[in-house]
């Protein structure tokens, strides 16, 4: 009688575990469903690559493009079904800005990732990228428009003579920006630290 009371016991035990084990995987599907959603990944059907979720730098693929000499990483290179076929959409992810409209910046880095995918898989990249914001804010599609790349090879003359001038101005005033940059080490007197003090 003790025996079958024991195992009744294991037996209800281990049903409970299951239910919760369940409940689990439903909330996480649910979250992971609504994060994607807000991202603007309605219809990712696969995260082919990304750099924004590793924590390292390093994660990602580089990707090169000849014709404007230009590298980049996308955060994320998601597949998705676009005009019946699969294609490749870059992902230009700022998941805490609440902006209503696309910044310029954003706009030029999600532009350089569409360039950088249609130089690396010319069949499979989609003719647009997308800058996600935090939730409610965005997305928006970016397109390479020639406006849109009259703009950014304005922008990469601009840096490419900076890179011969002997100083050039900081751009911004936050030293989170300079705390998460790759060029942080060598920036010299330029760069911020916190509290909001050069470095
Ligand atoms: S560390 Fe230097 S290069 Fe990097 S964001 Fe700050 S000022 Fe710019």
């Amino acid at each position: 009688m003790k025996e079958l009371l024991a195992i009744t016991e294991a037996l209800r035990l281990w049903g409970i575990f299951a239910v919760v084990l369940v409940i689990a995987g439903i909330g996480l599907t649910v979250y992971q469903w609504r994060q994607r959603r807000a991202a603007g990944w309605g219809q990712s059907l696969r995260v082919r690559d990304q750099d924004a979720d590793r924590s390292q730098r390093g994660g990602g693929t580089v990707l090169y493009d000849p014709t404007r000499r230009i590298f980049g990483k996308p955060d994320y290179i998601s597949e998705e079904r676009r005009g019946g076929r699969l294609q490749l959409v870059a992902i230009e992810a700022k998941p805490t800005r609440r902006s209503k409209t696309l910044r310029e910046g954003d706009e030029m880095q999600a532009l350089i990732y569409l360039l950088l995918l249609r130089a690396t898989w010319p069949q499979q990249a989609a003719d647009v990228a997308r800058v996600t914001y935090a939730p409610g804010f965005g997305p928006f599609e970016v397109k390479a428009t020639p406006e849109a790349l009259s703009r950014l090879d304005q922008h990469l003359t601009q840096m490419r003579l900076s890179k011969t001038s002997r100083a050039v101005a900081r751009s911004h005033n936050q030293a989170a920006r300079c705390n998460a940059c790759s060029m942080a080490s060598s920036c010299g007197l330029q760069r911020l630290t916190f509290p909001n003090k050069k470095g």
